[in-house]
C-alpha cells in the first residue's frame, strides 16, 4: 500500500528524538492496522516513559535556544513547513486514509493552521501599563510556558497536530507529541517534514506508545520539565489528564467530546437542512467531535425531514477512502462499531423507529468485507433517555426526535454535560439570535456547516474543554504574560 507514495521518505517506523529517529529503549514494537481491510499495514516503537523522559530532556534543552529565535525565525521555518504540507498533500493523504480510513481530506484543513499559525509569529505583542504611583512604570511581555506535551487522537490525525503545534512553536515552545496508536504514521510524516523546514533538532519530538499509553501519560502530566499539555480526546481521558496535571499545576488546553444537538424549526429550508446534517454527520463516518449528535426537529416537518434524510442517504457509496466515487469510509475499529451497534440496538428497545437500518449494508466492494464499515442508520421518535440522546455517538448513526416549541429546543440542547458545537436550522431572524445566545456551545453554525477555518476560535464550554485552539486567540494559549515593574527616581 505505501506503494502509493511518491516520496517514500515520508514514511517513517521509528519514533522521533531530538532530532534522530529512534527505536523504544527495549525495541519493543506494535502493529498499526488499516481499518478498511483490519490487516496490519506496519509497526512502530512501542516507547515508556523511560522514552519519554528522553523526549522531554530533548525539548528542554531545544527550548532554551527556540525561545530566542525572532519572530521572523519562526515565522519562516512555519511557513517552509506549511508550504511543505502542501507539497505533499498526496501522499500525507496517502499515510492518513491508510491508518485512518478516512474517506476526505484533511491536509488543506492542516495546512491552513500551518499557514495561518506562521502569520502569527509575527503579531505578539505586549502592553505598557499607566502605574498608580508615579515612582514605577509598568510592562507586560509575552513569553512562550515551556514545553508542551500534545497528545492526539485517531479521528483527525494531521490537523489535531499540526493546529496545536504550529501555535505552540510560532509561540516559542518546544513539543513532544504523542499520537494515538491507531495513526502514528501521519505525525511522524509531520516530524520528517519538520526537518526539511528547518525545525531545530529536539523542537519537535514524537513519542509512539501503545502498551504503555497511561505510563507516557502519566510522564508528559507529571514531569516538572512539561510546562502545558493540549489535548484533543475524550471527556473521560481528559478529566484524568486535568487531575494529574494538578499535581504541578500544568496548564491544559482540553479540547474534548460533544454532543452536538442538530435543531431545525418548521420555517427552515428542509433541503438544506438535510444536506447540512449528511454533510456534517457523516465526515469521517460520524466520527468527529462536533458532528451532530441530537437531531431535533420541529413536529410540522418532521415526516417530510426524515422521508428526504432517508431517501438521500440511499444514494451514499461506502467504501475504502482512495475510491474517489465513496463518501463512507469505514470507523476506525471494530470496538468502535461495536459502541454504535449498541446505540442502534438501545434505540430499537426503547420504541425506535427504524427509517434506514445501515446494519443489514454490506461494502460494495468484497475486499474489503474485513473492513470496519457501517452504513448510516436512521431512527425516529426515540426516548429521551436512549444512549443515543446521553452519550456522544461517533459513529453513522442519525437517530431523530420531535420537538414542539422553541423553550423546548432550547431545554433539550442543553440538557448535556458537553458544549462543543451546535446547529440550528430556521428562517427566523429574531430565533437566529435568541438561539444562539441561548444554547450552551462553543460554536452554533446556523443554516450552513461547522466553520471549519483557522480563523475561527475552536473551544467547548462545560465538560468539553479548556481553552481555544484556531485564531487570533490560539497562540495566547502557549504564552505566558509576564510583568515587568520598574521603579524610577
Ligand atoms: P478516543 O476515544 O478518541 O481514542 P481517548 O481520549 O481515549 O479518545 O484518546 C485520545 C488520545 O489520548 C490518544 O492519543 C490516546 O492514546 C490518549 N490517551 C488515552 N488514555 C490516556 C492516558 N491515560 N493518558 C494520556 N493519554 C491517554
Amino acid at each position: 500500500r505505501f506503494n502509493r507514495l511518491n516520496d517514500r521518505e515520508l514514511l517513517h517506523t521509528q519514533a522521533f528524538i531530538d532530532g534522530a529517529w529512534t527505536e523504544a529503549s527495549d525495541n519493543a514494537k506494535f502493529s498499526v492496522i488499516d481499518p478498511s481491510t483490519s490487516k496490519e499495514i506496519g509497526t512502530v516503537p512501542d516507547m515508556d516513559a523511560e522514552d519519554t523522559r528522553r523526549a522531554i530532556a530533548a525539548a528542554h534543552q531545544a527550548f532554551g535556544t527556540w525561545r530566542k529565535a525572532t519572530t521572523v525565525q519562526r515565522n519562516s521555518v512555519l511557513s517552509k513547513l506549511s508550504k511543505l504540507l502542501a507539497e505533499h498533500k498526496e501522499d500525507l493523504a496517502t499515510i492518513n486514509t491508510l491508518e485512518s480510513g478516512k474517506a476526505i481530506g484533511e491536509v488543506e484543513y492542516a495546512q491552513s493552521f500551518g499557514d495561518w499559525f506562521a502569520e502569527e509569529a509575527k503579531r505578539i505583542y505586549g502592553d505598557v501599563i499607566q502605574a498608580s504611583s508615579p515612582e514605577q512604570r509598568y510592562m507586560v511581555i509575552r513569553q512562550p510556558v515551556g514545553v508542551c506535551g500534545v497528545i492526539t487522537p485517531w479521528n483527525f490525525p494531521l490537523v489535531l497536530v499540526v493546529c496545536k503545534v504550529s501555535a505552540a512553536l510560532a509561540a516559542g515552545c518546544t513539543v513532544v507529541i504523542k499520537p494515538a496508536p491507531e495513526t502514528p504514521y501521519t505525525a511522524l510524516a509531520l516530524a520528517e517534514l519538520a526537518i526539511r523546514a528547518g525545525v531545530p533538532k529536539g523542537v519537535i519530538n514524537v513519542i509512539t506508545t501503545s502498551k504503555h499509553i497511561k505510563e507516557v501519560g502519566q510522564e508528559l502530566c507529571t514531569n516538572s520539565l512539561v510546562r502545558k499539555i493540549a489535548f484533543t480526546g475524550s471527556i473521560n481521558t481528559g478529566k484524568h489528564i486535568m487531575q494529574q496535571c494538578a499535581t504541578g499545576v500544568k496548564r491544559v488546553l482540553l479540547e474534548l467530546g460533544g454532543n452536538a444537538p442538530f435543531i431545525v424549526f418548521d420555517d427552515a429550508d428542509i433541503e438544506a437542512a438535510v444536506e447540512g446534517l449528511i454533510g456534517n454527520k457523516l465526515h469521517n463516518a460520524g466520527q468527529v467531535c462536533v458532528a451532530p449528535n441530537r437531531i431535533y426537529v420541529q413536529s410540522g416537518i418532521h415526516e417530510k425531514f426524515s422521508q428526504f434524510l432517508v431517501h438521500r442517504l440511499k444514494c451514499l457509496r461506502m467504501g475504502n477512502g482512495f475510491d474517489d466515487e465513496v463518501q463512507i469510509g469505514p470507523m476506525i475499529s471494530e470496538h468502535a462499531r461495536r459502541k454504535v451497534l449498541g446505540q442502534i440496538e438501545d434505540a430499537v428497545k426503547r420504541g425506535g423507529r427504524v427509517l434506514l437500518d445501515g446494519r443489514q449494508k454490506e461494502v460494495d466492494d468484497p475486499s474489503y468485507a474485513d473492513g470496519f464499515f457501517l452504513f448510516p442508520t436512521v431512527i425516529s421518535e426515540i426516548s429521551a433517555d436512549a444512549l443515543v440522546n446521553r452519550e456522544e455517538t461517533f459513529g453513522p448513526l442519525l437517530a431523530i426526535n420531535v420537538f414542539s416549541t422553541e423553550e423546548e429546543a432550547i431545554a433539550l440542547a442543553n440538557n448535556t454535560n458537553a458544549g462543543l458545537a451546535a446547529y440550528l436550522y430556521t428562517n427566523n431572524v429574531n430565533r437566529i439570535f435568541r438561539m444562539s445566545e441561548a444554547i450552551e456551545a462553543g460554536a452554533v453554525n446556523v443554516n450552513g456547516g461547522m466553520a471549519l477555518d483557522a480563523a475561527t476560535p475552536m473551544n467547548g464550554v462545560k465538560e468539553s474543554g479548556i481553552g481555544v485552539e484556531g485564531s487570533k486567540y490560539g497562540v495566547e494559549e502557549y504564552m505566558n504574560k509576564k510583568l515587568i515593574a520598574i521603579g524610577i527616581e
